[in-house]
């Protein structure tokens, strides 16, 4: 690529919030900037451009976008800033309003960063510039050395077509669309490659993953694993109505699937789920997270839990906080019920006080600590296979399959290094153990 003069040496700094599928896109925006002629360099150091992708999820993320702006700002006085994403796409307005705000881009326009970039270097009619216009187009993104050299996120599919009643990225991302088989086995091959050995498929709704050809997410998943260097494959959060037997045997079958799933439950109430419009009930979930393990007995599982939906009795609460004690879940990702612009859920009555909501949300993370705490201990005395990823104050971290921190002692350089692990001791955030 012939470089633009005025791109040659500057250094841009480019921040994620969010999903892990915004991480894939930041990566692949990130090489593109590398293309250019840039150098990345951290947020908070000197930098000539600040790239935020931003996030929508709960009022939190839309906050956290808020001060991150204001923190480039702080820490690039003179840089451009371009705040892009999701959170973009639904409060351009507010993000206006902000000082020091130089471009926004909605959901598809981030892509075409490039191209407003140099808009915005001659037009000067606007104060801020402005382009959020919906698409269906897909953009493929993935991981680049850009910005990791470990685990790889490969992107799969984007938007959702389900109409969860709380859920605002429908409205943010747009229908389900995705990418095909022949481009996601092209990139992974990429991925592998450039060194990658490890895959995580990311996506909306990766379940609904279904190609123009009718193949669906189980077919895309048995060629992936018949890549040659491909080592291990995690998926990223499946809706439970997504996963089936056929998805699972071959995830099985393949000896590259990590033992780790996350299969969001967001309420153990069947009153609450109904109104929340998810597309299973408890039994279904129960189903489904024991044919999980029927196939993976030692896997760990995430959920996705809210606290507080609007009507949420302290029995529903109990039946949510129930379930979880009983089911194999390990790792709780724990929300309060947070109102999102134009969804239903925003404008049902009987909204749980900020008080309650704030008590459920600490009972239940207290028990997802507990549960991940005995799951860990567990581990303790058995040998494994982990991925190291950087060293800190003279340790090698990195994962076990479970996705449970791992550290060990070594004069090897051992990022990027898949090691035969005897897991020794928890002490309550990660596992101590000696390289075999
Ligand atoms: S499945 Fe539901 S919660 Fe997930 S993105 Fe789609 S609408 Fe939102």
């Amino acid at each position: 690529m012939e470089l633009n003069p005025s791109e040659a040496h500057k250094r841009v700094a480019l921040h994620t919030l969010g999903c892990r599928l915004n991480f894939s896109e930041t990566g692949s925006i990130a090489q593109g900037f590398v293309d250019r002629g840039y150098e990345i360099v951290e947020l908070g150091q000197p930098a000539d451009l600040v790239f935020l992708n931003t996030c929508t999820v709960t009022d939190g993320a839309d906050s956290s976008c808020r001060n991150l702006i204001r923190k480039a700002r702080a820490s690039a006085p003179d840089a451009k800033i371009v705040v892009a994403g999701c959170y973009a796409q639904m409060e351009a307005e507010k993000i206006k309003k902000m000082e020091g705000v130089d471009l926004i881009l909605g959901t598809s326009e981030k892509y075409r960063v490039f191209d407003h970039l140099d808009a915005l270097a001659v037009e000067t009619d606007e104060d801020v510039m402005v382009r959020i216009d919906k698409s269906s187009e897909f953009w493929g993104a993935a991981t680049t050395l850009a910005d990791s050299h470990t685990r790889a996120f490969l992107k799969i599919q984007d938007g959702c077509n389900y109409i969860c009643s709380f859920c605002i990225i429908p409205f943010a991302r747009g229908r389900s669309r995705t990418q095909p088989i022949k481009d996601v086995i092209a990139e992974a091959n990429k991925l592998v490659s450039s060194g990658f050995k490890e895959v995580v498929l990311t996506g909306v709704n990766v379940g609904e993953y279904e190609a123009s050809s009718g193949e669906k997410l189980s077919d895309l998943c048995q060629q992936l694993v018949e890549i040659d260097g491909l080592k291990r494959l995690r998926l990223s959060s499946v809706e439970p109505n997504t996963i089936n037997e056929e998805l699972l045997k071959v995830l099985k079958n393949s000896g590259k699937y990590l033992d780790h799933f996350h299969i969001p439950l967001q309420s153990g109430s069947d009153s609450i789920l109904k109104n929340m419009r998810r597309k299973y009930d408890v039994a279904k979930y129960k189903e489904v997270i024991s044919m999980v393990t029927s196939y993976f007995p030692k896997t760990a599982i995430g959920a996705d839990i809210i606290a507080g939906f609007p009507g949420e009795s302290e029995e529903q609460f109990l039946e949510t906080f129930n379930l979880l004690r009983e089911l194999p879940i390990t790792h709780f990702h724990v929300f309060p019920f947070s109102k999102r612009q134009n969804t239903t859920a925003a404008k049902l009555p009987d909204q749980v006080s900020s008080v309650d909501k704030k008590r459920r949300v600490r009972d239940l993370i207290m028990l997802g600590e507990a549960k991940l705490d005995a799951f860990a201990h567990e581990l303790a005395g058995s040998k494994t296979e982990v991925l190291f990823e950087s060293q800190k104050e003279g340790w090698w971290e990195g994962y076990t399959p479970q996705f449970i921190k791992v550290r060990a002692r070594s004069n090897e350089n051992l990022s990027n290094q898949i090691k035969h692990v005897s897991l020794m001791s928890w002490n309550g955030s990660v596992l101590d153990g000696i390289i075999l």
